[in-house]
């Protein structure tokens, strides 16, 4: 196979992270070929794609203002959702013929679909998959952390905007912050290989929350990451000012911890930045201020069985009517390939014309 592999990729305000090296889509691409005797999900750009984000679930059990609206949410019927044994099929093709080496579930809340420690369990036998994580928002996890784990799940984020009951109700339009509490306590019991906190930085919402959560999580020896508020919300009311950037955060550690020291990303397609507060480590995910798309390697698949080679792509490629028509797994391998050929080289929200996408972050899967 011949492969194009394009420099790295650089916006206008030179803020797009690079790849570490050139040679790193090459080593990546010679290891699959290696592993697989397949070649790739490469795309135009030359990016690999080894992260799969699959949504098993566009429904919640809360309504966080950033991602649904808080009445009248549209969900795919039940029977457009793909089965557990259809996430498997496709799971399995795209780690063993596509060289994805990590599954991520997520959703809409995939802990409100039911029996999902089953379907980690399908998912942990695929051989070659090297990591298994899930994003909940916690409220179910007291219940479920230890059959998740007993079930093969290796990783698990979980969401934590706030510890006040009040702001919680307010973004969420939901009674919840106790579950989720609760929820975090029972997964950090469970021997997960990590357990990380996210919390979207938003203005007007985060500042009085930061000292409190990176406190929380540095007590628990848990790795906070806040991520920038994306326009992904249902409610289509996202605004660039609305965004708490990782500058601002940034300035508030400083504040409020005195040395906030960065420390070296060894993997640039972790979109985190870590940094050393006191005794534990603290992520900022600049997802709009600095976007790591130049380093993306993310493949997503939606509940409702398409494929999008972006959060934040126009079009994205429907394989539910492909799966159950008969098709081959070469079939379903092409279309997959074909999509990954149309990806941007970037997501553009910094750019004049942005559009967001058709479908908010529930329905797409975070
Ligand atoms: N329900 C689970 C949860 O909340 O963790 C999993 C799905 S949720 C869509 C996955 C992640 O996306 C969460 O960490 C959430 O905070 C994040 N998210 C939702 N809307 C977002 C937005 N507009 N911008 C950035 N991140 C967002
Ligand atoms: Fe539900 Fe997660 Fe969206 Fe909040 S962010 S509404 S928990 S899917």
């Amino acid at each position: 196979m011949f492969v194009t592999i394009n420099p790295p990729i650089q916006n206008s305000s030179g803020k797009h992270r690079l790849h570490d090296s050139e040679n790193e889509p090459l080593a990546a691409i010679i290891s699959i070929m290696r592993r697989t005797s397949f070649p790739p999900l490469i795309d135009s750009f030359g990016r690999v794609h080894t992260s799969l984000r699959l949504s098993v679930t566009d429904r919640c059990n809360i309504r966080c203002f950033y991602c649904m609206p808080e009445k009248g949410a549209e969900f795919v019927p039940k029977d457009n959702i793909l089965s557990f044994e259809e996430i498997h099929r496709l799971a399995r093709l795209l780690v063993q013929q596509g060289g994805v080496t990590d599954i991520r579930i997520t959703g809409g809340e995939p802990l409100v679909r039911q029996q999902i420690p089953r379907l980690i369990e399908m998912l942990a036998e695929i051989e070659s998959l090297e990591d298994l994580s899930l994003t909940t928002n916690g409220m179910l996890l007291a219940e479920q952390a230890q059959s998740l784990r007993q079930a093969g799940l290796k990783r698990l984020n979980i969401s934590l905007d706030t510890l006040n009951a009040t702001t919680f109700k307010k973004i969420t339009r939901r009674e919840g912050l106790e579950k989720t509490l609760q929820g975090i306590d029972a997964a950090i019991k469970c021997g997960f290989e990590s357990v990380k906190l996210n919390t979207l930085a938003i203005k007007g919402v985060t500042e009085p929350e930061v000292t409190r959560l990176v406190r929380y999580a540095l007590d628990r020896n848990v790795m906070l990451r806040f991520i920038e508020f994306m326009p992904l919300d249902a409610d289509r009311a996202w605004q660039q000012d609305q965004v708490f950037t990782g500058d601002q955060l940034l300035s508030i550690l400083q504040n409020e911890f005195g040395s906030v020291e960065a420390i070296s990303r060894p993997d640039p397609s972790q979109p985190a930045e870590e940094f050393q507060v006191e005794q534990g480590r603290i992520g900022i995910i600049r997802s709009v201020t600095a976007p790591f798309c130049g380093a993306c390697n993310r493949i997503r698949i939606t509940a409702d069985g398409a494929v999008r080679n972006c959060l934040f792509s126009a079009s994205e490629t429907p394989l539910r009517g492909l799966i159950r028509a008969g098709a081959s797994d070469e079939d379903l391998l092409s279309s997959i390939r074909s999509c990954l050929a149309q990806k941007a080289k970037a997501h553009g929200i910094n750019e004049d014309g942005f559009q967001p996408p058709d479908r908010p972050m529930y329905a797409i899967g975070g």
